[in-house]
């Protein structure tokens, strides 16, 4: 079986999770820190809180953003549910904004037009979560000079793009945006098997985040009402949740860090053979823009199907059929029927609908061997020309 995506495990990964598990702490330990200061070291972010997924730090990046009731959070439809359920679980309220039909990633042309109607019905958002699809970092720039014409925070949403680099400097360094965050789940670049990560420059930004991981608890005396009581004391000032990650995780991150370089650079590899080898097929590669480096955690195809004589289930069952696990990122968040039960509607982000029409993931990780992307690029041929 041919993943589309699949995590890298060494004896170098296996050894320091073993570590952890023989030390005193398997939990709140240093390993944390030591991950959050590898990531650090990587992005040039300020500050770093490590969590236990991806969900839990978007939660509390909009909780340390001040997101509550009667707010709203903008987000793409073309993204997992998380980037989007994050601003239900504060009470806030979310809208989508339609993608870029080249990209695939929010628009930032659309996101204009809608603020300028927002603007005027008093409706603007108070965080906008740009999502870094595949790895392809947003036109943050834009994005950011709408912020600050419109009064909006950001929350990149970069699960899929650690690694990656946007007008040359690493995914994550917070230049255009609030707070980054960074999924380390198996099939991402790297991972912790869950786990994830929120990073921002703002000192009390970052504060809120440490307190919110951990029931809103803290020992330190300069973040106390009052005196602490004696050496035992802690204080609750804020209600926050227990989203810690643990040790072993961490140490698993830290080892994976060192060949987070390594991965991109052979995801890297696989896009380019992906792009001679499917060229001359009635399909559309991705297109990458010249300020981006991707991270490509994924490669996602689009069929022409007005070219092809079979459809695009057609196609994902007969890549199925041969073991080759396709998968398609995203089914548009707003047509869920969670999302349709609070009023959103087919049709309502057309791009977004028809790229979930056309895509497929095929498969893309740094263990893939040469012979498997062959095998690929052979079943492909033969389902389009069905
Ligand atoms: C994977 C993913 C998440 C959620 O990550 P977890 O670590 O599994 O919680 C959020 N947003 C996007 C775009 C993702 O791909």
């Amino acid at each position: 079986m041919i993943r589309y995506g699949q995590q890298d495990i060494n004896q170098a990964d296996i050894d320091a999770v073993i570590s952890v598990l023989k030390s005193v702490n398997l939990t709140q330990g240093p390993a944390i820190s030591a991950f959050e200061q590898s990531v650090l070291d990587f992005t040039n972010a300020k500050y770093a809180v490590a969590v236990n997924s991806a969900t839990s730090a978007l939660h509390i990046a909009c909780m340390a953003l001040g997101l509550g009731p009667g707010d709203r959070l903008w987000t793409t439809p073309n993204t997992f549910v998380a980037s989007a359920n994050c601003a239900l679980y504060c009470g806030a309220q979310v809208d989508f904004v339609d993608i870029d039909p080249l990209t695939y990633n929010l628009c930032p042309i659309k996101l204009e037009e809608k603020l300028i109607v927002a603007k005027n019905v008093g409706k603007l958002p108070k965080i906008v979560v740009p999502v870094h699809l595949t790895g392809q970092p947003c036109d943050m720039a834009a994005i950011h000079a709408l912020g600050k014409e419109y009064g909006f925070k950001i929350i990149e949403d970069a699960s899929h793009a650690i690694g990656g680099r946007y007008k040359g400097e690493a995914i994550g360094n917070g230049r255009y945006s609030d707070i980054t965050v960074f999924s380390f789940h198996p099939v991402k670049i790297i991972t912790t098997a869950e786990g994830g990560m929120a990073l921002t420059n703002d000192a009390e930004v970052a504060t809120r985040l440490g307190l919110l991981r951990s029931h809103g608890i803290t020992r330190d005396p300069a973040l106390m009402t009052t005196l602490a009581d004696g050496p035992w004391y802690y204080q609750q000032v804020a209600l926050g949740f227990n989203y810690r990650m643990t040790d072993m995780q961490a140490a698993l991150g830290v080892s994976q860090m060192s060949r987070l370089v390594e991965y991109v650079k052979r995801r890297h590899e696989i896009a380019k053979r992906y792009d001679e080898l499917l060229v001359d097929l009635p399909i559309t590669l991705p297109r990458q823009h010249e300020d981006s480096y991707s991270a490509y955690h994924l490669y996602v195809i689009r069929l022409q199907l007005d070219k092809i004589a079979v459809s695009h289930l057609q196609v994902f069952e007969a890549l199925r059929a041969k073991d080759i696990m396709v998968n398609l990122h995203y089914i548009p968040v707003h047509t869920q029927p969670y999302y349709q039960s609070m009023g959103f509607k087919q049709g309502d982000y057309p791009l977004a609908e028809q790229y979930y029409r056309e895509a497929i993931s095929i498969p893309m990780h740094p263990t893939l061997t040469q012979q498997e992307q062959d095998f690929v690029v052979e079943c492909i041929k033969e389902a389009i020309c069905l």
